[in-house]
């Protein structure tokens, strides 16, 4: 065997060191075992077959859902020189030939293959010419029909592998739930795999959630005051809103771009292109948006809404910082965003043969078995299906863990990975609960007077008319409804409006108030409200913080910071040094026709700029630097440099 894989890592890809688990795991594969690998985004799966691609004989294919990225991946392999190609079908003919020709010349470590490809009879027959050094399945819980993303054609790659009992397996993926993983070691035939399972953790991502007041603006205060230049994604629900937005963010001087599955092919093509290729670009996108997009220098994902559940925020949250740079994930939500997407989730059909709760079983929220009672009571009530019922505990427990994350006292940190299964002992020090602290307090008079007034209405109307209630306000309603004379009316006047409306938010986020399916979305009490109304449970909220009138500050009291506003430079020189690299590696990826990122990723930049190297050997101590990058671009980065340490002398 010619290199180790350490020698790899370090000469053709720059690094210094593995991370976590990835040398135990090449060396798995290296010996010719299965591997089965979960991983967070960005923690660095790819390297785990490239390399044992690269070293074992033959070639390495990989199987990798996403057409549009196929080309990326292996152009960014090229640029660091490894053998890679790709065949699928966005090639002509003569060019899947070409491809073809090298891979049974024996000219190629690396092969990508879309699965429908991999499946055709033409090329089996030229997996029998060829040696294959491994097969890797990317994005494998496509085969789990409990994940979001189920690719039916996943379901027969076990056919492909079967004849080659000799060549490893490596299937990998983010996705960390049970039944998706049992489905993925059955369907790919993984019984016997080595299982290994990383931190879900990704300390560099700062995790907020804040109260929605006036969105857009709350957005655009974040981007300008955060992430001024930045490469970032910002989620919605509706198509019409991911467009609105971007034509905001660009009359407010922000290069944005919608993105959703009703624009042409083409649209999309063409703005996911320049989200990879160009630097700072903000793509406004429904969750249609972002499985396998390497790009590694994403600095920011916010949310405009609600995600459906934990699994989903966390793999879009995931989409930041791959590169392991300082990134923010930041959320909105509301009260109405909580009853609309309930009602949505609820009244939405279960997908044929999606039915299934044992996914969600590590949902945080309260007492499941109560709670499927509850459920189950009020969907009999509606004279529902067997299988509509369990598909509405599924959405309603995901919408709860998400819920109870959202409205949660505790460490951010600490609240998500505890839903993977996972213990962090202590409060991450990353997050806006442990940087902020949010003020607790003994709500239980407020939550009683709350849900006495409920259910003194007669359980069918929303925030809005109970909080007319509680302050005793006059109106044409309360006038017809008589409740005037209610012992309800008025008692409330210790809150103001927002105040109100907090309290019946975290109420509902709490499960203490159900809300009705129907198009007035009334609340009604739930069986946890009982002990609460009967003084035998306390209940504690947190106190919203003050809302915030002022404009977009500059924050110009921080450490001097570049564009990119998420890597700090201890001093203004830096950041000015770190500018231009930038705008030079842009130039060359435009003059080469690849992603920035392809070239050297931040980190590499922020290297440079640190250690300074004068010489074409110190360039071999900066991290992402590796053989065939340093003879490509090392002369033109250290001129760069050094014409910088001139000026500024
Ligand atoms: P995943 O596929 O798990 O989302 P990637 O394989 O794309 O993650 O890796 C994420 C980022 O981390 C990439 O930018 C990659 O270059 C970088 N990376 C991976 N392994 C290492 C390592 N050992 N040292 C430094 N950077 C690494
Ligand atoms: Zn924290």
């Amino acid at each position: 065997m010619s290199a180790s894989p350490l020698q790899v890592l370090r000469e053709t890809f720059g690094f210094s060191a593995f991370r976590g688990e990835q040398e135990t795991i090449i060396e798995h594969i290296l010996s010719g075992e299965d591997a089965l690998v979960l991983m967070p985004t960005g923690g660095g799966k790819s390297l785990c077959y490239q390399i044992p691609g690269m070293i074992r004989p033959g070639t390495g294919i990989v199987i990798s859902p996403l057409i549009a990225l196929m080309q990326d991946q292996v152009e960014g392999l090229r640029e660091s020189g490894v053998r890679a190609d790709f065949l699928n079908s966005s090639l002509a003919p003569f060019e899947a030939r070409a491809v073809e020709d090298r891979l049974l010349a024996g000219d190629l470590d690396l092969l990508y293959v879309a699965p429908e490809r991999a499946l055709t009879d033409g090329f089996r027959r030229l997996l029998g010419r060829i040696q294959p050094a491994l097969f890797a399945i990317d994005e494998a819980h496509c085969v789990s029909q409990w994940g979001h993303d189920f690719r039916p054609v996943y379901l027969q790659l076990a056919d492909l592998t079967e004849g080659f009992a000799n060549t490893p397996l490596i299937a990998l993926t983010a996705t960390a739930d049970n039944a998706t993983l049992q489905d993925i070691v059955e369907k790919l035939h993984l019984q016997k795999a080595r299982r290994f399972v990383a931190s879900f953790d990704r300390p560099n991502i700062h995790y907020r959630v804040e109260l929605k007041d006036a969105a857009f603006q709350q957005l655009l205060e974040f981007i300008q005051t955060k992430h001024k230049g930045d490469a970032g994604i910002v989620y919605c629900l509706s198509r019409r809103k991911t467009e609105d937005v971007a034509a905001r963010l660009v009359k407010a001087d922000i290069q944005a771009l919608p993105y959703h599955a009703g624009l042409d092919q083409e649209v999309r093509a063409e703005h996911q292109r320049r989200f990879v290729r160009e630097e700072g670009i903000v793509i406004v996108a429904t969750v249609a948006f972002g499985m396998g997009i390497d790009k590694p220098d994403v600095r920011f994902v916010a949310h405009l809404d609600l995600p459906k559940s934990i699994e989903a925020y966390y793999q879009e949250t995931g989409r930041a910082g791959r590169d392991g740079l300082p990134s923010n994930a930041y959320m909105l939500y509301s009260l109405a965003d909580v009853v609309a997407l309930r009602q949505m989730l609820e009244q939405s059909a279960p997908p044929p043969g999606a039915i299934n709760t044992t996914h969600t079983s590590n949902s945080g929220a309260g007492d499941p078995g109560l709670y499927d009672d509850d459920v189950l009571a009020a969907a009999e009530h509606q004279g529902l299906s067997p299988e509509a019922m369990n598909h509405q505990i599924v959405v309603r427990r995901r919408l709860d863990s998400m819920l109870g994350y959202a409205e949660s006292v505790r460490c951010r940190r600490q609240v998500l990975l505890e839903f993977f299964g996972e213990e962090l002992p202590e409060a991450c020090g990353n997050c806006d609960i442990c940087n902020g602290s949010v003020e607790t307090f003994d709500g239980t008079v407020l939550a009683q007077k709350a849900l006495s007034c409920v259910y003194r209405t007669g359980q069918r109307f929303g925030a809005g008319y109970l909080i007319d209630v509680l302050l005793g306000r006059e109106n044409e309603r309360i006038e017809k409804f008589g409740h005037k004379e209610l012992s309800t009316y008025g008692i409330g006047t210790e809150l103001n409006e927002r105040e109100w409306k907090s309290v019946f938010r975290q109420l509902v986020a709490a499960g203490l108030l159900d809300v009705e399916l129907d198009a007035r979305a009334g609340f009604r009490l739930s069986e946890r409200s009982r002990p609460v109304l009967k003084g035998e449970a306390t209940v504690m909220f947190r106190r919203d913080p003050e809302r915030k009138r002022s404009r977009a500050r500059k924050d110009s009291s921080s450490s001097s910071r570049s564009g990119n506003q998420a890597i700090e430079f201890p001093d203004e020189d830096s950041a000015v040094l770190f500018e231009k690299l930038r705008a030079l590696r842009l130039e060359l990826a435009r003059e080469r026709e690849i992603a920035p990122y392809m070239i050297f990723h931040d980190s590499t930049l922020r290297d440079m700029v640190y250690l300074k190297p004068a010489a074409f050997d110190d360039l071999a101590l900066v991290s992402g630097v590796g053989q065939k990058k340093r003879d490509l671009y090392g002369a033109q980065f250290l001129q760069a440099i050094q014409a910088h340490l001139r000026e500024s002398d």
